[in-house]
Parts: structure tokens; C-alpha cells; sequence
């Protein structure tokens, strides 16, 4: 396994397994890796020659009260765990080569970011969009490996690599969960055990919600109040940024369901923001989910 600093040296090193017909798998990360990350891994693994796990905790997708300093940081640990899962390379830029002075450029899709997380995380997306804008054109990857734990974030980075006309495919994998279904997150760490055993009320909620929808209720209002009723009765649940019930494309808050729903879940516990999300196919109207987003979490190139 290769480690990688230099923008530069990781661009040549993809162009030549390029040249030679190899097909590049990669998966960005900010390193403190759990399963949910190896999983990713696995699979750029399984379905590509090559695997490249790009570590960078990225400071312009933090805002200026977020935890960017106290981020995880394992490196060690990582590149452990990296060599296990037999990894061919490891990009660990400096901040410095992908943000040097001067810095003016940043890219957004535009709508879909000011929703959910982006309502309250301003400029989150903007960083993301921008970072993994760059971490593609470094790696030139022939697919990109997302975890759909942050599916919000993979809808953005579907449509960035669509509207940049980005020859990559993006592929959405599921979210690995703890044995009592809270979703593995580097954040995690943060939680105390009250907290830490408070934190599957997010998991049940979704779970409660989707069984309702499944069941062939409509009225998504009602569901948000369950979903808000339930998690407030955790007292360690501190603040609801949001929970509800969502059109998975737009991320437009629903009022009835129709088709493919997302139920979406952010909250505090503690000072710690955890999110999680599940997508749901309402039996109501299986005519709506031909061609819907389960079928398009591996996304074809669309040049
Ligand atoms: P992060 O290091 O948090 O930026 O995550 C890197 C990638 O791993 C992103 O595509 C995440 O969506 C994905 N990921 C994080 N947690 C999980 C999980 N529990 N299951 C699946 N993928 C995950």
C-alpha cells in the first residue's frame, strides 16, 4: 500500500493505471475509520483494480462554532486498517496543497444544498461539493464510492459530477449500522455512555416512521409529529435540527406520500449532531418507484 501527499504525484500515479486500462475505485473519508468506511472500501475493492482512499478532514466544509480541530484523527489506526483491507493507495493531502493561498474557486449545487443539513450547517455543502470536486480531478477515479448514511450529500455529489459532466460513476452504499442500530459515525466518539445509549432512538424512529408508511399511511405530517413526539421523549436528544418526512430528489418537505420518501433525522444529543436517514417505498403506489432512486444508487455515466 502506497501513501500519497502531493496532489500532483496522485494525479500521475491514477493517469498511469488509466493508460494501462485499470479501473480506479475511490473513496473519500476524514479518516477515523469505522466499518461503514471499510465497507465502501470493500466494495471499490471488489469492483475496481485499483482502491484509493482519499484521508482529509476538510476545514471549509466546517463552520467557524463546528468541531474541525477536534475532528477524530487516527492516522495510524487508519493506515492499519487501510493495509487489512488490502487498499492499493492512500491520498493524504496537506490543507496547504489543496487550499493554497489564493484559494477562490468553490462549487455548489445550487437549491438541494439549502435544505436539511445545509439549512443548518451554512456553506457544509459548498465544502463538500468543492472538496470532492477536487479529490475527483486529483484521483480520477472510474467510480466514487458514498456512503448513503449521508444521503444528502450523495444526491449533491451525484448531481455536481452530472451537471460537470464528470465521467464517473457515483455509487451509493448502505449505511452500516451498530448492533442496536445507531449509524456508525467518526462522531460517535464524542457520546458519553447515557448518550451513546440514548443515540438508537434515531434508528427506532426511522424505523417506527417506515413501518407506518409501509402499513399505507399517507399523511406525512402525521408521521413527522410521531418522529418529533418520539425523540423528544429521549431526554439526552437535546435539539431536533430536523425530522420528517421528504421527497428524496429535492429533499421538499412532503405533506402526503406518493412514492420513494425519505425520512431524514438530525439531531443533538448532547453537544454532539447526529444524522441518519431511510428511504422508503410506499407500497401505496408502486407505479411511482419504477426507475426510482433505490434503482439509481449506482449512477450510470451521463455524459
Ligand atoms: P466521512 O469520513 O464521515 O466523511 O465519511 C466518508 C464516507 O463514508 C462518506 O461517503 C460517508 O457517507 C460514508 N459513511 C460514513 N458512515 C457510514 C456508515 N455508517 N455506513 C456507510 N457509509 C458511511
Amino acid at each position: 500500500m502506497e501513501i500519497i501527499r502531493v496532489p500532483r504525484i496522485m494525479h500521475d500515479t491514477s493517469m498511469k493505471f488509466c493508460m494501462t486500462g485499470r479501473t480506479i475505485g475511490f473513496v473519500p473519508t476524514m479518516g477515523a475509520l469505522h466499518e461503514g468506511h471499510l465497507s465502501l472500501v470493500r466494495r471499490a475493492k471488489y469492483e475496481n483494480d485499483v482502491a484509493v482512499v482519499s484521508i482529509f478532514v476538510n476545514p471549509i466544509q466546517f463552520g467557524p462554532s463546528e468541531d474541525f480541530e477536534k475532528y477524530p484523527r487516527d492516522i495510524e489506526g487508519d493506515t492499519e486498517k487501510l493495509k487489512k483491507e488490502e487498499a492499493d493507495i492512500i491520498f493524504m493531502p496537506e490543507i496547504s496543497s489543496l487550499y493554497p493561498d489564493g484559494f477562490l474557486t468553490h462549487i455548489e449545487a445550487e437549491k438541494i444544498s439549502e435544505k436539511l443539513c445545509g439549512a443548518f450547517r451554512p456553506g457544509h455543502f459548498r465544502g463538500v461539493a468543492t472538496v470532492v470536486t477536487k479529490l475527483l480531478n486529483i484521483a480520477r477515479p472510474t467510480r466514487a464510492y458514498f456512503g448513503l448514511k449521508d444521503f444528502q450529500q450523495y444526491v449533491i455529489i451525484r448531481k455536481l459530477v452530472k451537471d460537470l459532466n464528470m465521467d464517473i460513476d457515483i455509487v451509493g452504499c448502505p449505511t452500516v449500522r451498530e448492533q442496536d442500530g445507531l449509524a456508525m459515525s467518526s462522531r460517535n466518539a464524542y457520546l458519553d455512555r447515557v448518550q451513546r445509549e440514548a443515540a438508537p432512538v434515531i434508528y427506532r424512529c426511522l424505523t417506527e416512521a417506515s413501518e407506518l408508511i409501509k402499513s399505507g399511511i399517507i399523511n406525512a405530517q402525521y408521521i413527522k409529529e410521531l418522529m418529533h413526539e418520539r425523540l423528544l421523549k429521549e431526554p439526552a436528544v437535546s435539539v431536533i435540527d430536523y425530522a420528517g418526512v421528504y421527497e428524496p430528489e429535492t429533499f421538499d418537505e412532503l405533506s402526503e406520500i406518493k412514492g420513494d420518501t425519505l425520512l431524514a433525522v438530525a439531531v443533538r444529543i448532547g453537544g454532539t449532531r447526529l444524522i441518519d436517514n431511510m428511504l422508503v417505498e410506499s407500497r401505496e403506489n408502486p407505479d411511482l418507484n419504477s426507475g426510482n432512486i433505490k434503482n439509481k444508487v449506482s449512477q450510470k455515466k451521463e455524459i
